[in-house]
């Protein structure tokens, strides 16, 4: 016997057919006799279509009522889930966020989960009952719901998993495993039978959306195995591992992308000591994250041109920042551009590798895509180019790294 969580997201459970299928994958893993705790997701395009509702009630809502209004999704798939379990003649009852409790910190649309108590849920399954659980939601220290965050809901799942001490939590949905770069952009894209936790955080922080950020992180931190899998059809799917469970280590294992990226560049801004300081200061107070830069020193060397990005949510409020404080900075010119996409190469063998860098520039170049601002850490590169670009790119960088599927 063992203690299993299963996490369905939103394509898993789109209708009442595909619930009931869904209600039959966890009949199967209680017939063999396991402990399950099932995460659920809201019916796919749910959540998208509570989000634009609050964004036409209130512009500028409240936090916490947007909470209220879109983790909503997640208590409709959850119950009925529940109730096709128990058509089946499975024992099953769904849990609220509040109901387990899933606390949260009070950061109401992107709140951290601070702690999970699962006892009557460990305390049920002596009698044979699943827990359905409504992903993507917790209670905050004032008694409000919160949310964790778009895609929240495997964060749920690895977090339920930590608590009841889970074998495994399998994440379940609608691509069957975690693929060299997105499946759906290049169709060379080959499926990894494991990857270690560090890629894959990577892959997810970089725009893979496959897994949220902070569930692998979670998952690493607790060690939790995680496995990725298809709810439509019966293949193996992909495990998230330590990095010496991988034998042979790919120099490059995956590549990803994020279009939620713009570019912003201040002219001719004066060269001198503490100025980046002065700029990236109160982008930081307005809880701006800047995330690549780059500073182009001009040939007379009294004036430098900064380029850096933001996150496209945030491009309005930064420009905004940036020019009321124009006179103050003494730069010349400010220009931005939202069209841009960051392309990532991922993999824990570039730190024993040289030349990772170079083919990926070459690759680009033989396409003739320029690099607009380049980044780097131990086992990622980045580079940010001209959004139209963003699949000829992916293309060729599968190819160069020899990622390509037979
Ligand atoms: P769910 O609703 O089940 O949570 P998501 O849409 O959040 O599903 O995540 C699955 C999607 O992630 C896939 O449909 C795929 O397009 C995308 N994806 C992006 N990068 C990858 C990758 N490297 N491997 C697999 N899927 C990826
Ligand atoms: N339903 C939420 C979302 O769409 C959470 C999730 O699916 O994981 O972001
Ligand atoms: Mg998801």
């Amino acid at each position: 016997m063992a203690r299993i969580v299963q996490k369905f997201g939103g394509t898993s459970v789109a209708n009442l057919d595909r619930i009931r299928n869904v209600a039959k994958r966890v009949k199967a893993e209680v017939d063999r006799g396991n402990e399950v705790a099932v995460v659920v997701s809201a019916m796919s395009g749910v959540t998208n279509q509570l989000v634009d509702y609050v964004s036409q009630a209130s512009p500028l809502h409240d936090t916490r009522e947007y909470d209220a209004v879109v983790s909503s999704g997640e208590q409709v798939t959850a119950g009925l889930l529940a109730l096709c379990l128990q058509e089946l003649g499975v024992s099953a009852r769904s849990w609220m966020g509040w109901q387990v409790p899933i606390r949260t910190d009070d950061a109401h649309g992107k709140a951290r989960i601070t702690g999970v108590e699962a006892d009557e849920i460990a305390k049920r399954f002596k009698d044979g009952q699943v827990a359905v659980i409504a992903g993507f939601q917790g209670i905050s220290p004032q008694g409000r719901i919160t949310t964790l965050g778009r895609g929240g809901s495997d964060t749920t799942a690895v977090a339920i998993a930590a608590a009841l001490g889970a074998e495994r939590c399998d994440i379940f949905t609608d691509v069957d495993g975690v693929y060299t770069t997105d499946p759906r952009i290049v169709a060379k894209a080959r499926k990894l039978d494991k990857i270690t936790y560090e890629e894959m955080l990577e892959m997810a922080s970089l725009g893979a959306k496959v897994l949220q950020t902070r569930s692998v992180e979670l998952a690493m931190n607790m060690g939790v195995r995680v496995q990725v899998l298809s709810s439509f059809e019966d293949t193996p799917g992909t495990l998230v591992v330590d990095e010496d469970e991988i034998v042979e280590k790919q120099v490059v294992s995956g590549i990803a992308y994020s279009r939620d990226e713009a570019k912003i560049t201040l002219m001719q801004v004066r060269d001198k000591p503490g100025v980046a300081a002065d700029i990236f200061g109160p982008l930081a107070e307005a809880s701006i994250n800047v995330d690549m830069i780059v500073q182009n020193v001009s040939p007379d060397g009294g004036s430098t041109d900064l380029t850096f990005t933001v996150t496209r949510a945030d491009l309005k409020r930064a420009v905004k920042l940036l020019e009321d404080r124009q006179a103050e900075l003494g730069y010349r010119k400010l220009v931005h551009d939202a069209g841009v996409v960051k392309v990532s190469v991922i993999g824990v063998g570039m730190r024993s590798h040289a030349g990772v860098a170079q083919s990926m520039f070459r690759a680009l170049a033989g396409k003739g895509i320029n690099i607009q601002v380049i980044s780097t850490s131990e086992i990622k590169i980045s580079v940010l180019i001209d959004e139209q670009y963003t699949e000829l790119a992916l293309r060729a960088l599968h190819t160069a790294y020899g990622l390509d599927a037979a």
